[in-house]
């Protein structure tokens, strides 16, 4: 890739920049404010194909790659980072089925994924295993015809609105991660219950909560892959969800350095524009590195895994950096914005708390450090 983005790449840019602008950005603080969940913004994102970027023509997508994906998602995220979660969230379910799924379960799920018909979600964050994901607790036991689950999953985006969730549990725990297995659960199934957690920081409009599983009878046929291959199939997911949440990241701080490009160029203090002053410009310049090298590093990542070369390092890489860039940016915004900046009046605030997440979720700032300097001294490397 040339850094210049190719004329499909183009379309599929404005047309996100489009539905962003038109139809998300005219209530977006409204929704916020009310931490609303948009159905029919979801809905419309399936009609529009954002969904289907990295899914081949076959089951509904577009076959555009992680390319598309990482612009599409910066476009939304730039104007509501909680709109954004949707993205991963049907893009998790939708790749571990079509990297793992055998026919009849991605003609089943997939299509309907990528048309936002059904509204995904995947379960891997426990009580007591965030981080540590092997020392996840929810059991699944093979009973005949199918597999009965027990345990609790909490943090989970979308649990409250989703049909189908995939689920991580242990078939064999004494096998630690080689023990773990991969299962597509319907939402409506007996046994399974979700509770929202009602106040969070930020990402208001992106619901999340607590899954229950209580003697939960999943079919046999929803078992992703074979059993034992539950690890694998996360971290394979986690490749791509991560690259999705970076992208988010990228757009929060273009959020962040348009805002503050536009106020200081606005408010006057002392006789002058207060970006005529060197060290508000000291942050605005910092500000617009960061976002570009995360964008450039999200490109690349993204890029790799259009192209079936390794890419877990880059991933990690990219994910990491435009995390910071999101948090990073944000803090300059407010310090920008001054008084402004603490006020609900300008988006800012809401950009600063959104930003927090994406230093924790799909494995947090620290545990994308360990990757890269595992890989770098040589203890375990990433691209296998
Ligand atoms: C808004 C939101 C949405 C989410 N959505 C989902 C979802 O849809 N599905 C899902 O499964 N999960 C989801 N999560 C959970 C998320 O993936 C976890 O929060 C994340 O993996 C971190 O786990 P933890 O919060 O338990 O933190 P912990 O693992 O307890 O970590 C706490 C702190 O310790 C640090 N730490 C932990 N281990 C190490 C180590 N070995 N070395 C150095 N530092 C370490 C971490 O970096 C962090 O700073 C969501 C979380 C949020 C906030």
């Amino acid at each position: 890739m040339d850094f210049q983005l190719d004329e499909e790449l183009l379309a599929i840019q404005e047309a996100a920049r489009e539905f962003a602008e038109k139809e998300v950005a005219p209530t977006v603080d409204e929704d916020d404010k009310e931490h609303r969940f948009r159905l029919d913004l979801v809905k419309k994102m399936g009609e529009l194909g954002f969904f289907g970027a990295t899914i081949p023509e076959e089951y509904g997508g577009t076959n555009s790659g992680f390319v598309a994906l990482v612009i599409i998602t910066e476009e939304i995220a730039r104007i509501h980072s909680s709109l954004r979660v949707a993205l991963n969230m049907q893009l998790g379910p939708s790749r571990a089925l079509i990297e793992f799924g055998n026919e009849e379960q991605k003609k089943k799920w997939v299509p309907g994924i990528v048309n936002a018909d059904i509204i995904s979600c995947f379960a891997i964050t426990e009580p007591d295993a965030g981080s540590d994901v092997a020392s996840m607790r929810t059991r699944a036991v093979r009973k005949g015809d199918h597999y009965v689950l027990n345990g609790s999953k909490t943090w989970i985006s979308n649990a409250q609105v989703a049909d189908l969730c995939l689920v991580y549990a242990y078939t064999d725990p004494d096998k630690k991660h080689r023990g773990m297995a991969a299962f597509m659960v319907d939402m409506r199934s007996p046994g399974v219950t979700a509770k929202p957690i009602a106040d969070k920081l930020g990402t208001n409009a992106s619901p999340t909560g607590e899954l229950f599983f209580d003697n939960c009878v999943v079919p046999a046929e929803n078992l992703l892959g074979k059993e034992g291959d539950g690890f694998k199939i996360c971290m394979t997911e986690l490749n791509g969800t991560r690259i999705s949440c970076g992208s988010g990241a990228v757009g929060v701080a273009r959020a962040c350095r348009e805002a503050a490009v536009a106020y200081a160029n606005q408010r006057v203090q002392f006789g002058q524009k207060i970006g005529e002053f060197q060290m508000v410009q000291d942050l605005i310049a910092q500000m617009t590195v960061q976002e570009h090298a995360a964008r450039l590093l999200l490109y690349r990542a993204a890029w790799l895994k259009d192209q079936g070369c390794p890419h877990t390092l880059e991933v990690s890489m990219a994910k990491y950096f435009a995390g910071e860039a999101a948090a990073f940016s944000s803090d300059c915004a407010l310090k920008i914005f001054g008084a402004w900046g603490y006020s609900k009046e300008y988006p800012v605030e809401r950009y600063f708390r959104d930003s927090r997440s994406y230093q924790i979720v799909e494995g947090s700032a620290n545990i994308q450090k360990i990757i890269i300097a595992l890989d770098q001294l040589g203890y375990r490397k990433a691209n296998k």
